[in-house]
């Protein structure tokens, strides 16, 4: 068994990609090709924003988001410390302060509880994570963020179609940012990311930023760097979106099955999602009380699983001397969760085989 199969989507949709990589290399306008404007586009009404830009990754995304709120020397921004490295690393990159907070134990995602705590006159920004493809707390962190005047950034990187009460992520803070990295949940043929915003301002200038800041060529306004989203990309992306609702479906009736063949198994906690949130299950994660043994059980009957994330941020050597408050969820999560195959192709066998594993395994 696979932890994700990529082939089999692309055979599901094989002409599609073909017509479109096809059409690319025909034209020979693989840099700021027509395809990079129409799939901004498509984002934009996608997600509900007025802009989108497209960058070379998610990574990017976040690193120019915060350059584009003017993030400098000084400014604390306040991540969690229960995510990909890549949400720090972008404040870092800005030259920010990196203020690590915990992350609620049942939703993996950042408590909002603990921004509130590590608020100091200095802090400018908060990078929510909405991670393993649910929202976070977009009431409390909006609120939080008026109160105090503080940027969001949304790291939508996993999340690309899920709603909090109704609103697509991406479409709450001052910039969203996705990840197009093949494993997302609506990936490219290689590295690819977007912005979301309604800022006009900020939307112009990150279009001049991914282009060394020039406003035309070989005339540079202010420093920028060499992040463009390809036009190959950009096209294998647009074949792909029109499947992205039924893919996240079918995500989801996936976890629906695990839901129900694992809420009865001993020792295992099945995630948690809130009410107001519709998830889109990047990732379908548990915390097994033996997880490392329930790795191994498995792997043994063929089934793979992973552990998103093992060390959290804040113990990570080039990240240690950041700025941290009480994060003992984040150190405890990363020695309890288990991520278990799911993807719109894994099929109705395999689930099954997945679950019936479990629960042997719990057994002995
Ligand atoms: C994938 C990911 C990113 C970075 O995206 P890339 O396109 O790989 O640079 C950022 N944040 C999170 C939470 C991610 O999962």
């Amino acid at each position: 068994m696979k932890f994700l199969d990529l082939e089999a989507q692309y055979q599901s949709i094989k002409k599609d990609i073909d017509k479109a990589i096809t059409e690319v290399i025909h034209t020979s306008s693989f840099v700021m090709g027509k395809q990079v404007a129409e799939l901004e586009e498509q984002i934009a009404a996608y997600v509900g924003t007025k802009y989108a830009v497209g960058f070379n990754s998610g990574s990017d995304a976040l690193t120019a988001s915060l350059i584009a709120l003017g993030i400098t020397k000084d400014d604390e921004v306040i991540v969690p410390s229960f995510t990909y490295i890549a949400t720090a690393e972008a404040a870092a990159i800005a030259g920010g302060k990196i203020v690590f907070v915990d992350v609620d134990k049942d939703t993996f995602n950042v408590d909002p509880t603990e921004i509130k705590k590590a608020i100091t006159p200095n802090t400018k920004a908060i990078i929510p994570v909405h991670l393993y493809g649910q929202p976070a707390n977009m009431d409390e962190i909006m609120a939080i963020a008026k109160d105090h005047k503080l940027y969001v950034i949304e790291d939508a990187a996993q999340a690309i179609g899920a709603e909090w009460d109704g609103q697509k992520v991406g479409s709450f803070g001052d910039t969203g940012c996705f990840s197009f990295f093949p494993t997302k949940n609506l990936g490219a043929y290689g590295d690819g990311g977007m912005i979301t915003t309604d800022n006009k301002d900020v939307a112009e200038f990150l279009k001049q930023w991914r282009i060394h800041g020039q406003s035309k060529k070989y005339y540079t306004d202010f420093v920028g760097a060499s992040s463009r989203l390809d036009t190959m990309q950009a096209a294998i992306l647009l074949a792909k979106l029109p499947y992205l609702d039924r893919w996240n479906d079918q995500r989801r009736e996936t976890a629906k099955q695990y839901n129900t063949g694992l809420k009865n198994a001993i020792d295992i906690t099945i995630p948690l999602v809130l009410p107001k949130a519709k998830h889109v299950y990047h990732q379908y994660t548990i915390k097994p009380k033996y997880r490392d043994e329930l790795k191994k059980s498995l792997a043994e009957n063929d089934i793979p699983s992973m552990i998103y994330y093992p060390k959290p941020l804040h113990q990570q050597r080039a990240y240690v001397a950041a700025l941290k408050h009480q994060l003992n969820r984040s150190d405890k999560l990363c020695n309890q969760v288990l991520s278990l195959p799911i993807y719109p192709e894994l099929n109705k066998f395999h689930i099954t085989q997945i679950i019936t594993s479990i629960n042997n395994a719990a057994k002995k």
